[in-house]
């Protein structure tokens, strides 16, 4: 067996170890005889999995009794809708922040039909260089929540410090949930599709506040309405019972390394060994400001595409895959998740020398 260096942005490597115990209990979990994609989810021993998913999340990321965790499907996608469905009530809008391709999509959603949307503040005149910092925000006075996406996967910016808003504060975490400390108490919302950090796709974690639970208007379906999942435990309906048992694996992984602080620690060495070689050169640009750089996502150009290209194929014959930029903005992306280990970074690190060297 020969694993790449997996830098893919989405979906993403996974812990060894995550998928070497999903191995070993496939096709028998816990003495059930079978696995846990064909058990029941109302089994005790399916409750048993979704309580211990719950309950790691609420550990590792100091989440409260206010809030409701909840394992949606749609992914991230299908929140861009359920958030203005749910949350603006008529007659009120909502503020948004323009980060980049993920905050715009969300953007998008809120507009659909007559739905009141303030674009409070956009880098798109700036080419999405940076985040805003606080002092460039300014509220709308009958705004119900303020949104933003707190690390753009494909510009590779994220927040440094999150704004403070009087309306709750709704943070699409997609491609950073788990990567660092965040006090959970200063959002409304926090939701995130799975296949970044903490599992396969087609899942979603909501972590909601439950007094925005009870704000959904009447006219919204049942599926689509909070209400209905926080009510069931996610359980209204066949939730992806393969993934919510990933999360599982994934939240005691985490919590084995030492959980987020220890986790934030890593990310920053990690990224920070990338930033570092890309500050050393003028063959490497990275657009990013340094202010907003991501530690997740890190994206950077050299001197022409053809070069580009050729940094793409040759890093695929050394064994390191996932490294072409997202079509929209071109160059190269090394998407370093959680499950990324040090010595993906190092290898990555050590070809990029001697291709500078080489090419340079
Ligand atoms: C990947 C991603 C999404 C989309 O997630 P889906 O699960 O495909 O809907 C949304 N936001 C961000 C920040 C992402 O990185």
């Amino acid at each position: 067996m020969a694993r790449v260096h997996n830098f893919n942005a989405g979906p993403a490597a996974l812990p060894l170890p995550v998928l070497e115990k999903a191995q070993s209990e496939l096709l028998d979990i816990a003495g059930s005889g079978m696995s846990v994609m064909e058990m029941s989810h109302r089994s005790k021993e399916f409750q048993a999995i979704i309580d211990g998913a719950e309950a790691g999340v609420r550990k590792l990321m100091g989440v409260s009794d206010d809030y409701s965790v909840l394992f949606l499907q749609g992914g991230a996608s299908l929140q861009f809708a359920m958030i203005p469905m749910n949350l603006r009530r008529p007659g009120k809008s909502a503020d948004y922040v323009d980060t980049g391709s993920w905050a715009s999509k969300a953007i998008k959603e809120a507009k659909v039909g007559d739905g009141a949307c303030n674009v409070i503040w956009s880098g798109k005149e700036e080419k999405y260089m940076r985040a805003p910092k606080p002092a460039e925000l300014s509220f709308s006075a009958d705004a119900e929540y303020v949104h933003i996406c707190s690390n753009e996967t494909i510009g590779g910016i994220r927040y440094p410090v999150f704004p403070e808003t009087d309306a709750p504060l709704i943070a699409d975490m997609s491609s950073e949930i788990m990567s660092r400390v965040i006090d959970v108490n200063r959002f409304g919302m926090i939701y995130a599709g799975a296949q970044k950090n903490i599992g396969p796709s087609g899942l979603a974690l909501v972590i909601i506040r439950r007094d925005l639970i009870e704000r959904t208007p009447e006219n919204v379906p049942i599926f689509l309405r909070y209400a209905t999942h926080a009510n069931e435990g996610s359980l209204y309906n066949t939730p992806n019972t393969w993934g919510i048992y990933i999360v599982k694996l994934i939240t005691d992984w985490v919590e084995s390394l030492g959980g987020l602080a220890a986790l934030q620690k890593i990310n920053e060495q990690k990224s920070g060994k990338l930033y570092d070689l890309l500050d050393s050169s003028d063959f490497w640009t990275a657009p990013a400001d340094k202010s907003s750089r991501s530690i997740m996502n890190v994206v950077w150009r050299l001197p022409s595409e053809e070069l580009e290209a050729t940094f793409v194929s040759e890093a695929k014959k050394a064994g390191m895959i996932g490294l072409k930029g997202h079509r929209s903005v071109g160059g190269i992306r090394a998407s370093i998740y959680n499950a990324v280990p040090m010595e993906a970074i190092d290898a990555l690190v050590s070809f990029m020398k001697d291709f500078e060297a080489k090419m340079g």
